[in-house]
């Protein structure tokens, strides 16, 4: 039964609940709405909530979850990855999941863009095939979880007296990430500096459209205790970000021009690294051999997210052992996170030893 025969079958036309335990085989989809801690504001949007879409695929009486949180900067939302989802359910039902590798391969032919909800599938495959074998998703990939890294956690533009009191609340993190590229980047680094003297790092996000002016701020920035600037110049404009690196001594880090693999070959030379981000690849196959990549050409690599549940962070979380730097705390800014799987202690990233994603319902 899919998902419209299954509406059907309970006599509702709107989208309903997830069915406890999904008795049934197949893929269901939610829109999960989710609360900010505090309003949060980067140069391309403002908002209290964030829409994401979460998965399951159940087939042989095991139930994997995913996520994907929809990028409104490539025309995404919950509503159109919904349809994406929709869109392949019949491949879901009836192919073999432990082809996984194939089966994915397919969604990727049939869902042009809509990375997110490609990454939602990846996820909940991925999560069934970790229960089914027994293993946390870290050793399924040889990964050793002593080795996941610290992650910093990001502080959106604010007023100053805002930023300040987030500075402070997040004082169990040893690295904070701040936003930058408007108008108030010195009034920002200010009001953090006035609070901490912990290690920053900047993410631009675009927000810088001249060259000069991008090699002059972070010249600035490393006098401020800053140890890596992301994307500070629009995706775009590689020549000009190549320009910037040949005269600062920050390294500068791609997010907005590192999509997807094939992104990597063209960034080197322009970048010291990139970050990956599983609703921008579409899963973790694809992170995963983003990651390969960038490390083989010499590259730094980070892992980020989107705000999201504790699924699609964690998910990301299983392959932080092999990156640089993470960036995994989407989950950390939600009120109403829906599960449990990656903790932090000490701004270390925890991965759960269950199976799969190795989520529990939060308490
Ligand atoms: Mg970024």
């Amino acid at each position: 039964m899919n998902r419209r025969e299954w509406l059907r079958a309970v006599g509702s036309a709107a989208a309903a609940p997830l069915p406890v335990a999904a008795a049934q085989s197949g893929l269901r989809t939610e829109i999960l709405k989710l609360k900010l801690r505090h309003t949060w504001t980067t140069v391309m949007s403002s908002s209290n909530f964030r829409n994401t879409l979460a998965v399951t695929f159940t087939r042989q009486g095991v139930t994997g979850y995913g996520e994907g949180a929809p990028i409104v900067r490539y025309h995404e939302s919950a509503e159109t990855a919904q349809a994406a989802v929709a869109s392949v359910a019949d491949l879901l039902d009836s192919a073999d999941p432990w082809q996984f590798s194939k089966l994915m391969g397919e969604v990727f032919r049939r869902i042009d863009g809509h990375y997110a909800a490609k990454a939602a599938i990846d996820i909940a495959l991925m999560d069934w095939v970790g229960k089914k074998l027994g293993v946390p998703l870290y050793r399924y990939f040889g990964l050793d979880p002593a080795a996941a890294p610290v992650t910093t956690f990001s502080i959106g533009i604010d007023k100053p007296e805002i930023v300040k009191q987030k500075v402070r609340e997040a004082a169990p993190y040893p690295i904070l990430k701040i936003k930058v590229g408007l108008d108030s980047d010195e009034e920002m680094i200010a009001a953090v500096r006035s609070v901490t003297d912990k290690p920053l790092r900047v993410d631009a996000n675009e927000g810088w459209k001249n060259k000069e002016e991008a090699a002059r701020k972070i010249d600035w920035l490393e006098k401020q205790g800053v140890e890596f600037v992301e994307q500070p110049m629009p995706a775009d404009m590689l020549e000009e970000t190549q320009w910037v690196r040949s005269r600062v001594r920050l390294p500068i880090i791609a997010d907005e021009a590192s999509l997807r693999p094939s992104d990597v070959p063209k960034l080197a030379g322009c970048f010291d690294g990139i970050n990956v981000k599983l609703d921008k690849t579409g899963g973790i196959l694809e992170a995963h051999k983003m990651i390969q990549m960038a490390k083989s050409l010499g590259m730094k690599t980070m892992l980020g997210c989107m705000i999201s549940s504790s699924i699609s962070i964690t998910a990301a979380a299983h392959l932080s052992p092999l990156v640089d730097y993470a960036d995994l705390d989407g989950n950390l800014l939600i009120a109403n996170d829906p599960y449990e799987g990656v903790t932090v202690r000490d701004g270390k990233l925890v991965l759960p030893d269950r199976p799969g994603l190795g989520l529990k319902p939060a308490v």
